[in-house]
């Protein structure tokens, strides 16, 4: 496997001065051509196993409204997955939800390097890039990982609008819960995952190892399927972010 891939990121967005950067390991559904659609069906690709399906609406609105640079993974999370270190058991799965892959089979070592180095090293050696401008100027930076869930899982119904996962440092995403549980919403508080060490990769490696304060979210599917509501969750999002960090720096005394 040798063929050359367009970049495997979008940067989308401008930096308004603030202090969130916006990550989105899962908003693309592309597919290097040589791996055949993986050998899956076109509306197989397009269920949640291939993607997470309405962040890109959600994460490219609430860029504008902040406004933040969005870093987006452009491929498929059944390529390769960038919200697993490498060589996880899950960072290509041969099946998901039911479906076998088709094409992540059996694979040699090979072309797990390639998918690797062409996906996986260049899209968070560029979030890793945006975070070191941005301290090497003395700002105040703050990770955010955008991502949504099936409603739906094994025939059980998930409850929560949103989750708000955390591990080794909970405090910006316990001020983040308290405030969308003030809006009326049904939160989960390391629902519908928790955070581990291993269960995640992109917070643990530019959140919790740079001790940079940061923010795992999980919106419902149904709720961003369709522009209308991607655009409600974006003006909610641009506005508690804003406000939960103002109460961090005050609780913690940070500089904002
Ligand atoms: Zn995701």
């Amino acid at each position: 496997m040798t063929e050359i891939l367009a970049e495997s990121f979008k940067v989308y967005g401008q930096d308004g001065g603030g202090p969130f950067v916006l990550v989105s390991d899962h908003a693309g559904q592309a597919i290097p051509p040589t791996l055949d659609g993986l050998g899956l069906s076109a509306d197989e690709r397009a269920r949640h196993i291939g993607w997470d399906i309405g962040i890109d609406g959600v994460g490219r609105k609430l860029a504008d409204a902040l406004p933040a640079v969005l870093i987006e993974q452009v491929y498929s999370r059944l390529v390769i997955d960038c919200n697993r270190a490498p060589g996880h058991p899950t960072s290509i799965v041969t099946q998901s939800d039911g479906t076998a892959v088709p094409r992540n089979q059996s694979l040699s070592m090979q072309d797990r390097a390639w998918r690797e180095q062409a996906i996986l090293h260049p899209y968070h050696q560029r979030i890793t890039q945006e975070l070191d401008a941005r301290l090497a100027q003395k700002r105040a930076v703050v990770v955010v990982a955008l991502h949504s869930f099936t409603p739906v899982m094994r025939e059980v119904a998930r409850p929560w609008h949103v989750g708000l996962l955390h591990n080794h440092d909970s405090r910006l995403a316990h001020i983040m819960i308290d405030l969308l549980r003030a809006e009326g919403l049904v939160v989960g508080d390391n629902e519908p995952y928790a955070l581990t060490d291993t269960s995640d990769y992109t917070i643990p490696l530019h959140g919790e190892q740079r001790a940079l304060p940061h923010i795992e979210i999980e919106i419902r599917q149904d709720l961003i399927a369709y522009p209308e509501g991607q655009a409600d969750w974006a003006a909610r999002l641009a506005s508690l972010l804003p406000q939960a960090w103002r109460i961090f720096c005050t609780r913690y005394e940070q500089r904002p």
